[in-house]
């Protein structure tokens, strides 16, 4: 196993949310016991010459020691070093003025935040009052210390009015300005999040590509590869090839805080889990692992992208997806199905 690199990442804290969009789903937030990371990273080293361990899954920095925690996963980490990203905890930003110095320490020049809508969407998204106006307090608190924030939003046909207002809100921030001054740019980008999680129970609501509003069509990630489904369902009717998520370059594993394992491919619902660190032997996970075997990959091997776009798709919709998204789409309908019926 030495030739293929892990990446590592572990449920140790949980997260302050419960976002509407949650691509990995809702799952309850129990704090891992004391040397559970210790214990994980021991169990992946007799298979890996690399491993990058994260100590978050969901929320970056959750835990009131966040810079101890980010020493303790460099050291815990073999012949490799975490990234940080442009990820970090809006919740911690509202709350303390040293956060955003860390993450200059660390080496984040640029963080992003998610929107809703406005106020009462946003909050309701999120599903916390207040969140909003952390959002924009998290905003002036990484500008003040020269650190740009990126405004990603989740547009559906709920909320698609309230966007451009939001927009407008960054221009009356003169958040392009300020950036610029930084060195760098001010983005703002809009999508209609994935299929997978929490987002996929927003398909009612999923929007259609002429209904996003003419102002936020520059702004609309990847707009040219967003399809309408009827679109995607001609063209996939009769494909014979199957939906089947692979690794190709590093492994990256996530464990939940119950020590489940999952690949990073989707949501992490039983039918995906690779099995139990605690309750599996190692050599037989390591063997799922190598060879993708779980009981999501196997039934996805069993059906056609045809044959789910018969049973499942809508010849009559105009909703937008992009291609992957509208693959795991399908993928997770015909597995919610099967597993939970
Ligand atoms: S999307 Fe991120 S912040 Fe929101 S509930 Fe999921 S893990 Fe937490």
């Amino acid at each position: 196993m030495g030739e293929k690199a892990l990446t590592l990442a572990a449920d140790l804290y949980g997260c302050p949310n419960r976002c509407l969009h949650c691509w990995l789903s809702h799952m309850p937030n129990r704090r891992m016991e004391p040397g559970a990371d210790v214990r994980i990273v021991s169990l992946f080293k007799p298979y890996f010459d690399s491993i990058a361990f994260y100590s978050w899954l969901r929320e970056p920095d959750f835990c009131p020691d966040y810079r101890a925690r980010w020493e303790r996963d460099k050291q815990l980490s073999v012949n490799a070093i975490p990234a940080r990203f442009e990820l970090a905890s809006f919740w911690r930003l509202a709350r303390d003025a040293e956060y955003p110095l860390f993450l200059k320490e660390a080496g984040v020049s640029c963080v992003q935040l998610s929107f809703f809508g406005l106020e009462d969407t946003t909050d309701r998204y999120v599903g916390r009052k207040g969140a909003f106006r952390e959002l924009l307090k998290a905003t002036e608190r990484l500008l003040k210390n020269g650190l740009r924030p990126r405004w990603q939003t989740f547009i559906n046909e709920e909320n698609r009015e309230e966007l451009p207002a939001l927009l407008a809100l960054s221009e009356t921030m003169e958040l392009p300005r300020r950036c610029a001054e930084l060195g760098g740019e001010f983005s703002f980008f809009v999508h209609p999040g994935s299929c997978d999680g929490e987002n996929r129970k927003l398909y009612s609501i999923r929007i259609c590509k002429e209904h996003i509003p003419a102002a936020l069509v520059p702004h609309t990630l990847d707009y040219d590869a967003l399809f309408s489904e009827k679109d995607l369902c001609r063209r996939w009717r009769d494909n014979t090839s199957h939906v089947i998520p692979h690794n190709d370059g590093d492994i990256v594993l996530y464990v939940s805080n119950d020590y489940g394992l999952f690949f990073n491919f989707t949501h992490m619902r039983p039918e995906w889990r690779i099995g139990n660190l605690l309750t599996d032997p190692m050599d037989e996970l390591i063997r799922r692992v190598v060879e993708e075997d779980s009981p999501a990959l196997r039934a996805a091997r069993e059906i056609t992208l045809g044959e789910l776009v018969r049973l499942y798709g809508d010849e009559s919709s105009d909703r937008a997806f992009d291609m992957e998204d509208y693959k795991a789409y399908l993928l997770n309908t015909y597995l919610e199905r099967r597993y939970r019926t």
